[in-house]
């Protein structure tokens, strides 16, 4: 699977490699691939759905980063019959959609105690007052990471692309 990384994933993983409390390499290693792994599920990868050539169903191969990436890889292998590219939809975004994500993932509140997605967020004006969930006390929606109020984030979208694909 290859995937761009993004500038809050690589702070992210190096917060962790900065981090001097894991008590060896090994302790390191499994929280970096912890943290990757919940990375790799809050993207909309893509999948190559499989037709045989009798038009029988026939393997989900996947998941790829983009696209591209499913497009080259049908290039490559000769398995017979045709793949179409398939949006994954992440799990991982849903869930944060539905309980939040904390410590700061662009798009949710950067309210340390909230993290909460905008849409749990009472309308203020133009912008995002309140947030709904009962436990939580944030009264104001943060946006962006306030320790970088003068960069702008882009939201970059995978997925749509369905060509079908010799294989
Ligand atoms: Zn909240
Ligand atoms: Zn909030």
């Amino acid at each position: 699977m290859r995937i761009t990384p993004r500038t809050h994933e690589i702070k992210r993983v190096v917060d962790i490699m900065d981090d001097e409390t894991f008590e060896g390499p090994e302790q390191m290693a499994k929280a970096l691939i912890k943290e990757i792994g919940d990375m790799l599920q809050m993207r909309d990868l893509v999948v190559l759905v499989h037709t045989w050539a009798d038009g029988t169903k026939g393997l989900n191969i996947g998941p790829f980063g983009a696209a591209a990436e499913a497009e080259a890889f049908a290039k490559k292998v000769h398995i017979g019959g045709t793949g179409r590219v398939v949006p994954l939809t992440s799990s991982g975004i849903i869930l944060a959609n539905a309980d939040g994500k904390a410590e700061g993932w662009p798009g949710y509140c950067w309210n340390p105690e909230c993290g909460h997605s905008p849409n749990n967020h009472a309308i203020d004006g133009s912008s995002r007052g309140k947030c709904h969930i009962l436990s939580c006390k944030c009264d104001k929606f943060t946006k962006d990471d306030p320790s970088l109020k003068t960069k702008k984030k882009t939201t970059r979208r995978t997925g749509g692309a369905k060509g079908i694909q010799e294989l």
